[in-house]
């Protein structure tokens, strides 16, 4: 049995310096990226799991279709479930 990763859940980034504003991340990927009233991309905060396939995969398609190279893919841990109520931790 091997350690599972903490690492279960990404999050897609931007960099404000390199983005152009055109905004074609916003097609590749319209489940993950809004565009605010100049064009340019609003990623959601909130780590999403790495089994949700079709984000990451959305993920990816923006990642290589960006012009600037201006997005990138970083892993993070998921967050933490509350504990189940009534569970015993004697
Ligand atoms: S595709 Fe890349 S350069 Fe274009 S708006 Fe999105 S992040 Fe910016």
């Amino acid at each position: 049995m091997g350690v599972r990763s903490r690492a279960d859940a990404f999050v897609l980034l931007v960099n404000p310096v390199q983005c152009d504003g055109y905004g074609h991340c916003a097609e590749l990927a319209p489940d993950l990226v809004h565009l605010d009233e100049w064009g340019y991309p609003i990623l959601g905060a909130e780590p999403r799991p790495v089994r949700d396939h079709e984000a990451l995969h959305s993920a990816r398609l923006a990642v290589r279709g960006c012009p600037r190279q201006a997005l990138r893919i970083e892993r993070r841990a998921a967050p933490e479930r509350p504990a189940r109520a009534g569970r015993r931790t004697e």
